[in-house]
């Protein structure tokens, strides 16, 4: 990726406050934000941003592969566990390339959707039977090369999942057959593997850990990892309470809820984002407020599983900062799991300006960018990093739409496919909607087929 300098002049920009700024001038170099100027003449080395730019979106939490089963799990009644069968079905067919090119075209898809940073929860790392690849990094070493190629930012996070489940007298289940593939056997062996990453990220990729769940991962292999998160001074990540059978195994085995258990292994702190917490209660709320943790809500996919509504309202409340990922990817738009968070509340409350759109599009990019590590990221800020995305004001959803109105209008209306232009690093990667090197559709088409063709 080249780091030259380049200039933009955006029609209206989001810099944080309430209201959008009028004819921006963003200076680049070097991949940062060197000079804001509102109020600016339209020049002519400034590429023009029609629309209303906001600040790059991160995606806090991918499961890139799941792309695949998109339309495919809409069938007859079912819960999360039936939904799982199908995506391990999917996960047992995988192999090295096509997790490298299912990855490729779904992160050009989030580019194309505006994402300009992903937090990819990455744990299909062994062969089907459980056998390393030759390089024991080898699926994580293609999600690094899939997002410098679709020119996303990146974080991997790598997990750890070690069994599946806990048994009464808190022993954990060995993994079942399709879980063979995600399981190191030991924390320390994940340590060991994990560690040999670090050399292999570039000028857009870091390493961070997770912990799959409490079913995964036991007590004191949690602390082993949360222990080497705190060393290294990466992000950790964990699934968390998204479902009550999750929440009812633990306080049996343990007596403690999962963020109790987390807390109690040092696992919660300003680097830890609790993924899903649908299922929470008034202490764990208190303890993910008092550690400074954040939570992630996936709201296209917690409805599509039939997970349940988070209490956002009492994450609000608390202080607890809330991100935002597409999980499952159900559907890749940011602008739809943003306005969730605010609708699901309604619906759960009857109240409605729980969340406003300046604060559901800081959960959409500063806060995810913080829970992936890059807290220089998501802001439209002198010394940010200089990823933006532009979303038009002229499509059939946002016509109509004025400076005072933009904000609420696209966290509201917009659409994934009204975003226009994309930018990470300061280069200029989706103009007029369009992928500068990836024809997003035909790779999509061609990646989903061949998956389930060898998984047939
Ligand atoms: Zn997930």
């Amino acid at each position: 990726m080249t780091r030259s300098a380049s200039s933009f002049h955006c029609e209206l920009a989001w810099l944080g406050g309430d209201l959008p700024d009028a004819d921006v001038r963003i200076d680049v170099a070097g991949g940062v934000i060197e000079r804001i100027e509102t109020g600016a003449q339209p020049a002519q080395d400034a590429v023009p941003l029609a629309g209303l730019t906001l600040p790059g979106l991160a995606n806090a939490h991918s499961h890139a592969f799941h792309r695949a089963l998109r339309g495919r799990t809409q069938r007859g009644p079912g819960t999360f566990w039936t939904w799982r069968d199908d995506m391990y079905r999917l996960a047992a067919a995988l192999d090295p390339e096509s997790y490298h090119r299912l990855a490729r075209a779904t992160f050009a898809e989030m580019v194309l959707a505006g994402v300009t940073c992903v937090g990819e929860f990455h744990y299909v790392h062994h062969q089907p039977d459980g056998t390393p690849y030759p390089d024991p990094n080898e699926m994580g070493a293609v999600m690094l090369a899939a997002a410098a190629e679709a020119g996303v930012r990146i974080t991997l996070l790598d997990t750890c999942y070690l069994g599946s489940g806990v048994e009464p007298d808190g022993g954990l289940r060995p993994p079942l057959d399709g879980q063979l593939r995600f399981s190191d056997h030991s924390a320390a062996r994940w340590i060991e593997r994990v560690e040999r990453l670090f050399g292999r990220t570039g000028p857009t990729s870091r390493v961070g850990g997770a912990v799959h769940s409490v079913r995964a991962v036991d007590p004191q292999s949690m602390g082993m990892i949360a222990a080497w998160a705190a060393t290294r001074r990466v992000p950790l990540h964990a699934h968390v309470s998204e479902q009550p059978a999750e929440n009812e195994q633990c306080l049996a085995a343990y007596g403690v809820s999962p963020l109790g258990l987390l807390g109690r292994r040092g696992a919660l702190s300003e680097r830890f984002t609790a993924v899903h917490s649908t299922h929470v209660d008034a202490a764990d709320v208190e303890l993910l407020s008092r550690t400074g943790s954040m939570v992630c809500m996936c709201p296209t996919t917690e409805r599509d599983l039939a997970d349940g509504i988070g209490p956002t309202a009492d994450f609000a409340q608390a202080g607890v900062a809330i991100c935002l990922g597409s999980d499952s990817h159900a559907v890749i738009d940011l602008f739809e799991e943003a306005r969730a968070v605010e609708l699901d509340e309604r619906l759960r409350s009857g109240v409605r300006g729980t969340h406003d759109a300046a604060s559901l599009l800081a959960a959409a990019s500063a806060v995810g960018y913080r829970s992936l590590g890059w807290p220089d990221g998501g802001r439209i800020a002198t010394g940010a990093l200089a990823d933006l995305t532009t979303v038009s004001l002229q499509s059939v959803r946002t016509a109509g739409t004025t400076p005072g109105t933009a904000l609420a209008g696209v966290v509201f209306a917009a659409s994934a496919g009204d975003v226009t232009d994309v930018v990470v690093a300061g280069e200029h990667l989706v103009r007029d909607g369009r992928h500068r090197s990836i024809d997003v559709t035909a790779e999509l088409d061609a990646a989903i087929r061949a998956t389930w063709a060898a998984a047939a």
